[in-house]
């Protein structure tokens, strides 16, 4: 309430890191690391350099996702490397806590790790940073937002009431520090036969009657499809091994909308 009263203070940019794009839902479980996974592979494959932070302390997924899990070293001036996978540098604080399994995520220390592995890291040169962040618009979001300058925030729902209603109501937080938001991908809402490849809706589907109301794009829709799991799970993101999908090319689309 305060920052937003006062307005965020100045931030400097990240030395060596052109945009930086946060990935939110209001909702766990809507997949908003799928999309941070697939979109950072998709944008590396069209040729942009970039990074991808996974600021999900309570159940970081990119380690599992990237296949990424070793522990980042450090050069000389205690800055951490990220790992690259799929072209892609990532962090993860799945990757920092594991010798802390027991850390209470207060406050203050979610600001610190979150700082850390924003500024205490050699990112650059990149022209993009993915940023995936825990549901809500918690302690990460407004560290984030205080911190750096945020390009945009991409908003990932289902196509339900539950999910949409809170995660358009975060997106208004954002909206009030100043922050733009780029639009919504809409996930697992409808799926693809594999017999007839007709279009099956999976919910009545309600995002329009949302997004209208507080004029945010709909920017891709993503099917609901077995495979895309499937890559989650193995550590081989779908937009890599099933190159040629529809959702493949979705996941490109929205990655030239940013
Ligand atoms: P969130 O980050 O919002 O908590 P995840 O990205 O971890 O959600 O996704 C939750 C689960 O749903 C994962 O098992 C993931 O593989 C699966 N999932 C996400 N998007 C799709 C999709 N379009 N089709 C099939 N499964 C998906």
């Amino acid at each position: 309430q305060e920052l937003m009263a006062r307005g965020l203070p100045k931030r400097a940019p990240l030395p060596g890191v052109t945009d930086i794009v946060v990935v939110a839902s209001g909702k766990g479980g809507v997949g908003k690391s799928t999309v941070a996974v697939n979109l950072a592979v998709s944008l590396a494959n069209m040729g942009k350099r970039v990074g991808l932070l996974d600021a999900d302390i309570f159940g970081p997924s990119i380690p599992l996702m990237m296949n990424i899990h070793e522990e980042p070293l450090v050069d000389e001036q205690n800055f951490m490397i990220p790992p690259v996978n799929y072209g892609v540098k990532c962090l993860s604080m799945g990757l920092l806590a594991k010798q802390n399994d027991a850390i209470i995520w207060r406050g203050p220390l979610v600001m610190s790790a979150v700082q850390r592995l924003l500024k205490g890291a050699v990112w650059a040169p990149i022209d993009i940073l993915i940023v995936d962040t825990p549901p809500g618009t918690g302690d990460v979001h407004l560290s984030l937002a205080q911190n750096v300058p945020i390009s945009g925030v991409l908003l990932v729902s289902t196509p339900q009431k539950a999910a949409l209603e809170v995660t358009l109501r975060g997106a208004q937080m954002y909206r009030k520090l100043g922050v733009p938001i780029v639009g919504l991908a809409e996930n697992m809402g409808h799926a693809i036969c594999g017999n007839c490849q007709s279009r099956m809706e999976i919910f009545k589907n309600v995002t329009n009657i949302f997004t209208k109301q507080i004029d945010i794009k709909v920017l891709a829709s993503i099917p609901l499809d077995g495979n895309i799991t499937e890559g989650c799970d193995n550590g081989i993101p779908s937009v890599i091994k099933y190159a040629d999908t529809a959702y493949a090319k979705s996941y490109r689309q929205l990655g030239e909308t940013l």
